[in-house]
């Protein structure tokens, strides 16, 4: 085989067959595999999958969740079905066009330097304080991480099986994708395009899901909040010491009572915060560390279409 397909669904009935015809028109002349991840959808995206199944078992196979387990987890559980030379994931509301897929393909086939082809975003759409946004993050993941990322690189890319393979190898529970695909390494080449508007439904990933995105991928990838926790603490302790002698020597020498409640309440309070806070970034990496060791699976497929026998 030499393409698989991974197409991570959720509530994209309104999607499913018009991705299927675009991606059967465009890879028409590929031996190619559509692995359709359905994420725990409620509308009618399985029986959509479940009817395009039915049609072209050839082409298509199915994996259903039991429930919504996020992009990330169906992303895994596309990769865990892969068996071909190349492996491409595209989203399914068709605002990463199917077009591509052949460009990407093209180019890894005669570029054998190059393991990986990206598709890059380039936000022309987006407002101002968005891109503004996007820009701080991936510029402060690539300063506090050290991996090379690439502002707008989506996850709309085409690898070879190995990169694949390494990617399977980062067993974490919470997967930050981007993360991943940037901690791997190996040779990416990069285009630029447009992303369409999307065919039907909403986007799931609004301005709240999109910060939180951005927390889990510090969080995930950086153990620098718990660095700058220690260097404030440090800071602060340092000041305090010779704020204590300033004090002491005063008291002793000078006869000078130490004045002002009110100062007394601002040091406790901003150092209360302080200690609030530290633990609570403490806390992000404890609580990280607890899901972690429960090993659960990342995600769990209540029914499957193509895989014959195959337990995934
Ligand atoms: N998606 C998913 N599980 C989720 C959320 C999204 O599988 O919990 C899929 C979704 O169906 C789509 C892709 O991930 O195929 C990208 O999602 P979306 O279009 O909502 O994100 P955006 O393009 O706005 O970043
Ligand atoms: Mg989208």
């Amino acid at each position: 085989m030499d393409l698989d397909v991974i197409i991570p669904a959720y509530n994209e009935e309104g999607n499913i067959n018009l991705l299927y015809d675009s991606l059967t028109t465009n890879l028409v002349d590929l031996k190619y595999t559509l692995i359709f991840v359905d994420d725990g959808s409620t509308d009618n995206t399985y029986q959509k999958l479940k009817d395009i199944y039915n049609k072209d078992n050839k082409h298509v196979k199915v994996i259903s969740f039991s429930r919504n387990f996020g992009k990330d987890a169906a992303i895994y559980a596309g990769m865990s079905a892969t068996h071909a030379k190349y492996t491409c994931i595209i989203d399914a509301d068709m605002q990463q066009h199917p077009k591509y897929i052949k460009q990407m393909y093209n180019f890894l086939e005669n570029n054998e330097d190059y393991d990986e082809v990206a598709m890059v975003n380039n936000y022309e759409d987006d407002s101002k304080s968005q891109k503004f946004f996007k820009n701080t993050f991936y510029n402060l993941m690539k300063k506090i991480t050290k991996q090379n990322y690439v502002t707008g690189a989506s996850d709309f890319r085409l690898m070879r099986d190995y990169v694949v393979k390494s990617i399977l190898n980062m067993k974490e529970n919470k997967r930050f994708t981007k993360g991943l695909f940037s901690w791997v390494g190996y040779k990416i080449h990069y285009i630029n395009y447009k992303p369409s508007k999307r065919l039907s439904g909403k986007s799931k990933f609004n301005f709240k899901n999109q910060v939180k995105y951005a927390f889990e991928g510090i969080l995930n990838f950086s153990t620098i909040p718990l660095h700058i926790s220690c260097f404030i603490g440090g800071i602060i302790s340092f000041i305090s010491l010779i704020y204590f002698i300033v004090i002491i020597i005063q008291k002793l020498f000078f006869g000078i009572d130490v004045p002002g409640y009110a100062s007394l309440m601002s040091v406790i309070l901003i150092l209360g915060g302080l200690i609030l806070l530290v633990l609570g970034i403490i806390g992000e990496y404890v609580s990280r560390t607890y899901i972690e060791i429960k090993n659960r699976p990342i995600y769990i497929a209540k029914r499957t279409l193509g895989f014959d026998d195959e337990i995934l």
